[in-house]
């Protein structure tokens, strides 16, 4: 700021020192000349007069001189001497030898022979000789010089030289002040163009300067400038919509729903009073749609899903996009979580309209999370993980879920850590075992293979089902390492099997979406077979049906073959729950279909079920898969499951999952009873 000032202040000042400076200096100069002039002139002037005067002089001393009448001559020069402006008079001879003086002898001595000296250097001395030649009857007979009194004409130009110099300041200053308006005319307009561009820069407001008097070209300066800030306004506008609104719905995007959060909360926090409701909808299965219907519909989707709920907000409710397929809406002034909900209702019945796309009607429902502020978070870090702790946990609890948050999530939160970490040093120390668990062919009796099951032994809290840390490790990533050394040391233990002799028997191992789908799964199927040597025929591989969503049919169907092709069987797992569909089993070459444990115990519930297995067990056989029921624990389950023509059960009517010794010598327990001819059900050795 400082800086500035000087500058604004330095460029009138200069304008105004050069016009000074101007106007004095050429006054000077002209004085000056002039004096030289005028100073020059007087000398030459009072040079002739007193010449003149000498010259009178001279005659009347001609005779005395020759006649040496040293009184006459005297006489004379005191006259002379008494002349106004005349010092010191003296009388040479033929010789150059004084014969008389009369005034101040001591110039006399000094002076009477040089008279040489410039205009200027006599002038510095105050007096001037002349000298006269004294002539009787043609002849020179001596010399008279008079010294002439020159501080009169010093003293004039003294003066002179100072009213000029008087005259000259102010005259410059007289010249200051009238280049004023001439000063302001220049300065001025600029003064307020760069108060402009500093109010731009510094508060960001791109207002155009008005300039008034500006013109030439400190009026194409001002105009310049004003392009300018139009041209960066614009910009500023672009980039603005850019950073922080979503280009295909226009809300706000992630950047834009946190600010303005993050302003709600602090005001918020001011007033002590106010609380809002913070509601996070993910449209479940999106990415299937997606899919299906092709990214262009999914676009339009989203554009549906945001005008409904933008239509559906009051003005003081705000809705954001802040992922592919998350909204989140902002509602103030809700207190409790009883208005929130009668909030939340309204957009989600919004959301649940039908939604007509080329002719098709979409019908999408969405897994929400929410909370409430600052109940669930006093401050917008905590606020916004607590949100994503509510989706989180509506999304597990299946589609079209809401959740409002509670501490215990926070918790859960924190005890998933601490397993994460627990797993991580399990599978770096041995901490994990395989337990198989046999699977009987309905036709046979007899024991055809195993399902490998993951097991953890805890060195505190035992046995921790894989139920719940196989999603830890899916979402930490230790999946795959998990999983590959689940495949190699089955594939192992299968071998083992062989090699002591048993019957030849596959073994099924269970096989998460994200560890097929991590680059290079096909060649740790590869390894662990060739170290294994166990041939490809008896390895199944068990997918669920969560591979397929969010990826295309192609990809799928591509890693099935080249399995398929490696001569390994592939099963799909846990069928009849979740989002079960016909429709993949006719474009997916699995070999087996595995009926969930749910589904079977859903059995004995009444005969619809048992209709629509016969209906998918048909299904199955006409497309080539064998099928295999899971979790029978009852013996009319297995009377049940063969009379619709099940191929194979697994369950804990036959056996319970256990260690590789246990479950060979079981398997064969179970054969030797099919030999016999008696089911041989429960029992042996085993643990859940
Ligand atoms: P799943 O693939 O559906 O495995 C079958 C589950 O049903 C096993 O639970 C098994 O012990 C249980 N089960 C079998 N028969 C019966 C029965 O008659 N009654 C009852 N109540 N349960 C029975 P488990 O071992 O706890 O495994 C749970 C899930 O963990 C598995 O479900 C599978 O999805 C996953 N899992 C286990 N091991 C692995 C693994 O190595 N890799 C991956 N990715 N997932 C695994
Ligand atoms: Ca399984
Ligand atoms: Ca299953």
């Amino acid at each position: 700021m400082a800086t500035r000032n000087n500058h604004q202040i330095g460029i009138g000042k200069r304008i105004a020192r050069l016009v000074a400076f101007s106007v004095f200096s050429a006054m000077v100069i002209v004085a000056v000349m002039l004096m030289l002039v005028q100073g020059r002139n007087a000398v030459l002037e009072k040079q002739k007069n007193i010449e003149a005067i000498g010259y009178v002089f001279a005659a009347a001393l001609a005779e005395k001189i020759e006649t040496q009448n040293t009184a006459d001559i005297k006489q004379v020069l005191r006259s002379m001497a008494r002349l106004p402006d005349i010092i010191n008079v003296a009388a040479l001879d033929r010789k150059n030898q004084t014969i008389a003086t009369m005034g101040n002898a001591a110039i006399l001595d000094t002076e009477v022979a040089s008279s040489n000296s410039s205009v200027w250097q006599l002038l510095g001395k105050g007096f001037m000789p002349v000298s006269v030649d004294i002539i009787r009857g043609g002849t020179t007979v001596g010399r008279l010089v008079l010294f002439a009194d020159i501080s009169d004409i010093r003293n004039q130009l003294f003066w002179t030289l100072l009213t000029t110099l008087i005259a000259s300041v102010l005259a410059s200053a007289l010249a200051t002040l009238f280049s004023r308006p001439l000063q302001k005319k220049i300065v001025g307009p600029i003064l307020k163009l760069t108060a402009a561009i500093q109010k731009a820069r510094d508060a960001r407001s791109f207002k155009h300067a008005s300039v008034p008097g500006a013109e030439g070209e400190t009026l194409v300066l001002v105009n310049t400038f004003n392009n300018m800030i139009s041209d960066i306004h614009n910009r500023d506008q672009a980039l603005r919509q850019l950073a922080y609104f979503d280009p295909l719905t226009g809300l706000a995007n992630r950047v834009n729903f946190q600010k303005i959060l993050e302003t709600i909360m602090t005001e918020n926090a001011q007033q002590a009073t106010s609380s809002l409701a913070v509601f996070v909808f993910d449209i479940d299965n999106f990415h299937a749609i997606n899919d299906a219907l092709g990214h262009s519909i999914g676009d339009a989707l989203l554009m549906n899903v945001a005008a409904l709920l933008n239509e559906e907000a009051g003005e003081q409710e705000r809705v954001a996009r802040i992922g592919g397929d998350e909204f989140t809406i902002m509602v103030p002034g809700i207190a409790t979580q009883q208005d929130a909900e009668v909030e939340l209702a309204r957009f989600i019945a919004a959301l649940y309209q039908p939604i007509k796309i080329l002719g098709n009607e979409v019908h999408l429902t969405a897994s929400v999370g929410a909370v409430l502020l600052p109940r669930d978070g006093a401050d917008f870090g905590v606020a916004q993980r607590n949100l994503d702790l509510a989706l989180h946990a509506a999304k597990q609890r299946g589609p079209g879920r809401v959740y409002f948050y509670k501490p215990e999530l926070t918790a859960t939160i924190e005890i998933e850590a601490e397993l994460e970490k627990g797993l991580r040093i399990a599978l770096q120390e041995d901490g994990l075992e395989v337990h198989y668990q046999p699977i009987i062919n309905l036709s046979s009796g007899r024991v055809e293979g195993f399902e490998a099951l993951a097991r953890w032994n805890h060195p505190e809290k035992g046995y921790i089902s894989p139920g719940l840390f196989i999603p830890i490790a899916e979402k930490s990533g230790l999946i795959s390492a998990l999983g590959d050394w689940v495949l190699r040391t089955s594939c192992h233990a299968a071998n083992t099997w062989i090699a002591a002799g048993e019957p030849e028997r596959s073994v099924a191992v269970n096989i998460s979406a994200a560890q097929m789908l991590h680059s290079g799964f096909l060649d740790k199927v590869r390894r662990a077979l060739e170290e294994s040597k166990l041939p490809a025929k008896l390895l199944c591989l068990e997918l669920t049906e969560s591979l397929f969503v969010g990826k295309s049919m192609n990809t799928v169907q591509k890693l099935l073959l080249e399995l398929k092709n490696m001569g390994i069987k592939t099963s799909l797992d846990d069928f009849g729950t979740g989002y079960s569909s016909l429709s993949y089993l006719e474009h997916l070459p699995f070999d087996k279909l595995k009926i969930d444990r749910a589904f079977v115990k859903s059995l004995s519930n009444g005969k619809k079920n048992v209709d629509l297995l016969q209906g998918i067990i048909g299904l199955a056989h006409a497309l080539g898969m064998s099928v295999v029921a899971e979790g029978a624990e009852k013996i009319e389950e297995i009377e049940i499951l063969r009379s619709l023509n099940a191929d194979a059960v697994q369950g804990y009517v036959f056996a319970k999952p256990c260690a590789a010794l246990a479950a060979a010598a079981r398997a064969n327990e179970i054969d030797l009873a099919a030999l016999n001819g008696s089911v041989k059900t429960v029992g042996g050795p085993g643990r859940t």
